[in-house]
């Protein structure tokens, strides 16, 4: 029997009664049973220039729908899929998925929107990770100028073989952004090592925002930094309209956060398609 433990790990059967081994492997099959199954789904949230309010485009959200286990959050099982390197035929779907979604909404006559799409290191580091992107592209009819690889620095890696990597991606003709910028190995060095176009900084400096000096002081002096090397600067987190005041008085180009939407459904976001406004300031 497969259940969800309240701490927030995954555990297959009572507490102690398998292995930790044992576990693992069979957590891996039922990660693998589900890309083969399908039980993976995609949610999508708004992401919004704030000096216009318009819609610049979305972030595709992979969530794990367990035939017993219910809903599962990525924080839940994307560091095992990692582990498991389940992550790179899961990345695959997912990497398909969005852009099969963005091309529908093309075909519907909403144009000229990105899609940002997750991407661990691992698959960064697969030998074919360049032509899985330019092919995934290709088959959807997407340019490539349309799609952003967002990239969560989550095991320590080679620079000089992700700067390479990125480099590649870039030159198809695809951004890459730097996520969660400001938390666990990404820091300012990564600016000069990286070769990305895009910081996205993370939301526990725009949590507290308005009220937190400190952390005003650290975006400010990354949106300083990042226009002056001509970065897009995009913050995510935003869950209030001073949030979205702030960074824009700050020079941050874009945001993204509950206060514009929370992660939806292809069907909600036809919404945001048809009324491309979105803040509400
Ligand atoms: P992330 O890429 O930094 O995504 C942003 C996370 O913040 C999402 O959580 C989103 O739902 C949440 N969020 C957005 N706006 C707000 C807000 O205003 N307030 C708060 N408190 N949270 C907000 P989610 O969907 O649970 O994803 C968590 C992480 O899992 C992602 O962080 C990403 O690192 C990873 N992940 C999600 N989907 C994928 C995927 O398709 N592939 C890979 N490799 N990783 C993914
Ligand atoms: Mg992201
Ligand atoms: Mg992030
Ligand atoms: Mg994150």
């Amino acid at each position: 029997k497969v259940k969800v433990e309240g701490g927030g790990s995954l555990a297959l059967y009572e507490p102690g009664t398998v292995s930790k081994t044992l576990e693992r492997i069979l957590l891996e099959n039922e990660l693998k049973r589900s890309v083969e199954q399908e039980y993976f789904q995609l949610e999508y949230q708004p992401k919004v220039d704030l000096k216009t309010l318009e819609l610049t485009g979305f972030e595709a959200l992979v969530r794990w729908n367990h035939p017993d286990l219910g809903r599962i959050p990525p924080d839940r099982f994307i560091p095992l899929a990692e582990e498991t390197k389940v992550i790179v035929p899961l990345g695959e779907w997912i990497l398909n998925e969005a852009l099969a979604q963005l091309h529908e909404w093309e075909e519907m006559g909403h144009t000229n929107l990105r899609m940002a799409v997750n991407f661990s290191t691992i698959q960064i580091e697969e030998d074919n990770i360049v032509e899985t992107i330019a092919q995934a592209l290709q088959n959807h009819h997407i340019s490539p100028t349309q799609l952003e690889v967002e990239l969560t620095e989550s095991t320590f890696v080679n620079k000089d073989e992700m700067s390479e990597k990125i480099q590649q991606i870039r030159d198809l003709g695809a951004t890459v952004a730097i996520d969660d910028f400001g938390t666990g190995y990404s820091s300012f060095s990564y600016i000069k090592e990286l070769p990305v176009d895009t910081v996205k900084i993370d939301r526990a400096f725009i949590r507290d925002l308005d009220e937190n000096e400190d952390s005003k002081a650290i975006v400010s002096a990354i949106v300083t930094l990042a226009n002056t090397v001509g970065l897009n600067i995009v913050a995510e987190g935003v869950e209030t309209k001073q949030h979205g005041e702030i960074l824009t008085s700050l020079g941050c180009h874009e945001g993204q956060g509950y206060y514009y939407s929370r992660p939806i459904e292809p069907t909600e976001c036809i919404f945001f398609l048809e009324n491309r406004i979105v803040g509400i300031q």
